[in-house]
């Protein structure tokens, strides 16, 4: 009986604590997209990152448009994508307004976070070793793009 007790007792007190962040992390992360899988999920709304060359997206060459994987936006051009030879699929440059950036400490590295302006879900990080103009390199996971082609 208190073995019971204190088993129900300490699942409810999980429950409630948890209850607060799964309360908040719906409201500041806009799951538009409800058909995305945990993965995806995990890169767009926690910051997490694919493994190296795993994006089927990365020997796409057709011509197009690459949206964003929550909410459709339009994001990359297929005119500004390139092999950077990272594993991840790479692009000189992004449509205009499509991200936002912060700095980012994680992994004890400075790195330049994007995320998509319109529903906020991130993407990559952004380099300055790229190979056009403005030297960016937008390092995006695969798993947060759908691409359009053209044709
Ligand atoms: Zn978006």
């Amino acid at each position: 009986m208190r073995r019971k007790f204190i088993k129900f007792f300490s699942l409810s007190l999980f429950s409630f604590i948890l209850m607060p962040y799964k309360f908040i992390y719906a409201v500041s992360k806009k799951i538009i997209n409800q058909n995305l899988t945990d993965e995806q999920k995990n890169i767009l709304f926690n910051d997490g990152t694919e493994r190296p060359f795993s994006s089927s997206l990365l020997h796409e060459k057709r011509d197009g448009f690459y949206h964003c994987a929550n909410c459709d936006a339009k994001l990359f051009s297929s005119n500004s994508k390139y092999d950077s030879g990272t594993g991840w699929p790479s692009f000189s440059e992004s449509l205009p307004g499509a991200f936002k950036t912060k700095v980012d400490y994680s992994f004890g590295m400075k790195r330049i976070e994007y995320h998509c302006s319109n529903c906020g879900a991130h993407h990559g990080h952004v380099f300055e070793d790229g190979p056009g103009e403005n030297g960016k390199r937008f390092c995006n996971n695969g798993l947060c793009l759908i691409f359009k082609p053209l044709n």
